[in-house]
């Protein structure tokens, strides 16, 4: 798709309106798991230090049917940097990650959206909102300098922290995707329940409420069951790919019975593998919060590519990844086609 018809296409709420929008997510856990993010910090420095690699999971997502190129920006914000001591890189960071998500949806007329995030910052005190609006407003600045589509705020724990966001991502005009981050608790830190806190999103001028991370499918589905029935306009969902359970409701809260000797005392974050929720539990998820009206998806943290895919033909789509969705009957030893041998297909019934 070339520069002018990308200019044409389809925005956010239009799109909403004709049907369902999946963002992927996940980036952090998926430069961690493959070398390039350390797990911790979790600052996108991969932006700066291979942003080939970035463009590529892009990329990769768009292929397996993500309608958004999220910029990478997660964690990029100022509190973080200054964790790490890279503060001047700030926005330099925020910059070059738009421009990746740009050129990339670029390629497909997907659309582009800005990001930002929990700053682990907010307490309910002056100064301290003033501190977490200036630090939504510089990123959200330069996403619209970079000329996304629309703005997510995501993984809110805090409900009075996402309000400053949905001002903040409001006043620029841009539609905004703000969603919270429920955690062992079934409430936000102030104590309002996900469907109240959503409501109260929604009345501030948010275009899509919703959940994010933290929660696998199991445990967050109820919860949006009720953010469903409590607000009127568009609802998102986007679990961790992760087994939770009602005892461990949350990926940081799961532990694992069958392996004690981890280097901390929970397999969060770099040993939740055997708790991986398959596609067909993506799929299942995906269908199930589809039926509630649900209209907004996504995998958070431990997204893959064959989450995405997954979730994308569960709505009825055949993203170009389908092209490779698994075919059985060509198997040599579990297959059923004509030209397999017998011999193989026995071997295989004899185990
Ligand atoms: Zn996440």
């Amino acid at each position: 798709m070339n520069e002018t018809t990308t200019h044409e296409k389809a925005g956010l709420l239009e799109r909403l309106e004709a049907g369902p929008v999946i963002c992927a997510e996940g980036y952090l856990f998926e430069f961690e798991r493959r070398g390039y993010l350390q797990a911790g910090a979790f600052v996108p420095e991969v932006v700066l230090e291979h942003p080939e690699l970035v463009a590529q999971l892009h990329r990769e997502f768009v292929h397996a049917g993500s309608d958004v190129v999220e910029a990478f920006t997660y964690y990029a914000h100022r509190e973080k940097l200054r964790l790490v001591g890279q503060e001047h890189l700030l926005e330099t960071m925020n910059r070059r990650a738009l421009e990746i998500a740009k050129e990339v949806a670029a390629e497909s007329g997907a659309l582009v959206a800005g990001n930002i995030c929990n700053t682990n910052l907010f307490t309910p005190d002056d100064d301290v909102r003033r501190t977490v609006r200036a630090m939504f407003e510089e990123q959200v600045g330069w996403a619209v300098e970079a000329g996304v589509d629309f703005i997510i705020g995501e993984t809110y724990a805090f409900a009075e922290e996402a309000l400053i966001a949905t001002e903040v991502i409001r006043a620029t005009g841009l539609p905004s995707v703000i969603t919270l981050a429920m955690h062992q608790r079934p409430d936000t830190r102030e104590g309002w329940t996900p469907e109240d806190a959503c409501k109260r999103i929604e009345d501030a001028g948010a275009d899509v409420v919703g959940l994010n991370c933290i929660r696998g499918p199991a445990t967050m589905l109820p919860m949006l069951e009720a953010v469903r029935a409590s607000v009127s306009g568009h609802v998102a969902a986007l679990p961790v790919p992760y087994r939770t359970t009602e005892a461990q409701p949350s990926f940081q809260s799961l532990r694992d019975p069958d392996y004690d000797r981890l280097p901390g005392d929970r397999p969060f974050p770099t040993a939740l593998d055997s708790f991986t929720c398959n596609r067909y539990e993506i799929a299942d998820f995906t269908r199930t919060a589809q039926e509630l009206g649900i209209n907004y998806f996504g995998v958070c943290c431990g997204a893959a590519p064959h989450h995405i895919r997954s979730m994308a033909e569960a709505l009825g789509r055949t993203p170009p990844a389908s092209r490779y969705s698994a075919d059985m009957s060509k198997h040599a030893y579990l297959g059923s086609a004509a030209a397999l041998k017998d011999e193989n297909l026995s071997y295989a019934k004899d185990l």
